[in-house]
């Protein structure tokens, strides 16, 4: 096979869609699991095969990961074979095994879904009364355990007004908080609820202003990697100094608990598997001529009306795909990047090029995060504390 290798950072493992917990906003829609998962030979088989494949990390998530009742055998085999363990969990099921086990595991995270201050809204969006209780009380004993603990909140019209609250709650207790927008591929999201342009870009606004007035260490903080780029304002809302355009088969896999692969679990539709790990190892696929074409192969004809003849293209490549899809029903063709919305909201000033040197001086020079600052970022979110 002659194709260009790809090293494969990270493998989001769906390790079953079971789960505890009926969030409105799940992009699986989980609860009951598949009727076909991999069993604990196939996933531990798996685990050798994505090594095989020079997969650097591997994050379990679900469903809820803890319902397996081999979570411990296939983590640990994660661990022994070299690779990174996240772990991401709505932290609804407690045992001290559980802490025990995690840290003689030493993960590279371990991420609680949090998604509102207030518990009873918290719930509401879980779809299960209690929940908000026992996440803290999971997250409370990670952090007494000195585990990595992080805090995901998906972002929605319900919930976008608890930012500031939140933030108050985490800060200055050693999480690192991520922030991400919610999709629409769960069959429990109402369209009704997803962001519009813009409160997106007040998101990433919260999350620039927290940089700019938060030192790293008492509330750091990241947008999810596609959650904006490009921006005038606030260059860096991710963890990376610079978008280089979606990763989906570029540097990180999805699979999906039945053994299904994608590039990217959130682009859930079946006309985006490239195969099954059932018929073919995850190293031939990821080998595969032609594979993940989307990505790979992306020229910028491929692009749809959004970003055609943008002056980001070579490297942004039309944004996230599943942000596109979604939206548009297009891939390369993302309408929600913080570049095109700027377009929008400084209209006026980018007519006019003495206010447009002014903008892209004020913001691009003094005022974005430091390249000191984001290293902090990267050694919190990435190193096991
Ligand atoms: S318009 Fe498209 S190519 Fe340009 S920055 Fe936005 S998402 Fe990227
Ligand atoms: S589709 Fe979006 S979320 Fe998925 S890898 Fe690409 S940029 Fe990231």
């Amino acid at each position: 096979m002659n194709v260009p290798s790809y090293q494969l950072s990270c493998c989001v493992w769906e390790f079953t869609l079971e789960c505890n917990l009926n969030c409105i906003h799940c992009g699986s829609s989980a609860g009951r699991k598949r009727p076909d998962e991999l069993s604990t030979e196939e996933s531990l088989a798996l685990l050798d095969d994505l090594k095989k494949t020079g997969c650097l990390g591997v994050a379990l998530m679900g469903g809820e990961p803890f319902l397996r009742k081999d979570f411990w055998e296939v983590a640990s085999k994660i661990t022994n074979l070299g690779m990174e363990l996240s772990v991401i969990t709505n932290g609804a099921i407690y045992s001290e095994e559980i802490f025990k086990n995690l840290k003689a595991l030493k993960p590279r995270a371990v991420a609680v879904s949090i998604d509102a201050a207030e518990p009873s809204l918290h719930d509401k969006i879980r779809g299960i009364a209690g929940s908000f209780d026992k996440s803290w009380k999971f997250i409370n004993k990670a952090l007494a355990e000195n585990l990595p603990v992080s805090v995901i909140t998906t972002v929605h019209k319900l919930n976008i007004g608890q930012l500031a609250k939140l933030r108050n709650m985490l800060k200055g207790r050693r999480i690192a908080w991520q922030i991400q927008t919610a999709g629409s591929e769960g069959c429990r999201f109402s369209k009704d609820l997803l962001l519009d342009e813009e409160e997106f870009y007040s998101v990433g606004l919260f999350i620039e202003s927290t940089r700019r007035n938060y030192s790293v260490e008492e509330m750091p903080v990241i947008g999810a990697h596609d959650l904006g780029f490009n921006s005038m304002m606030f260059k860096n809302i991710s963890l990376h100094e610079k978008w280089g355009g979606c990763q989906a088969g570029i540097s990180v896999l999805g699979i999906r608990s039945n053994g299904d692969v994608l590039g990217c679990l959130a682009i859930n539709n079946d006309s985006f598997m490239e195969g099954n790990v059932r018929k073919n190892s995850v190293y031939e696929i990821w080998n595969s001529p032609g594979a993940f074409a989307y990505t790979r192969n992306f020229t910028k004809e491929s692009a749809g009306e959004n970003c055609s003849g943008c002056g980001f293209m070579a490297e942004c490549k039309g944004g996230c795909n599943e942000m596109s899809l979604m939206k548009t029903g297009k891939l390369h063709n993302d309408p929600f990047c913080f570049y095109g919305i700027e377009q929008d909201i400084f209209a006026d000033e980018l007519k006019n090029p003495v206010k447009k040197a002014m903008l892209k001086f004020k913001n691009f020079s003094d005022r974005r995060t430091s390249e000191k600052q984001l290293k902090k970022l990267a050694s919190i979110f990435n190193s096991k504390r």
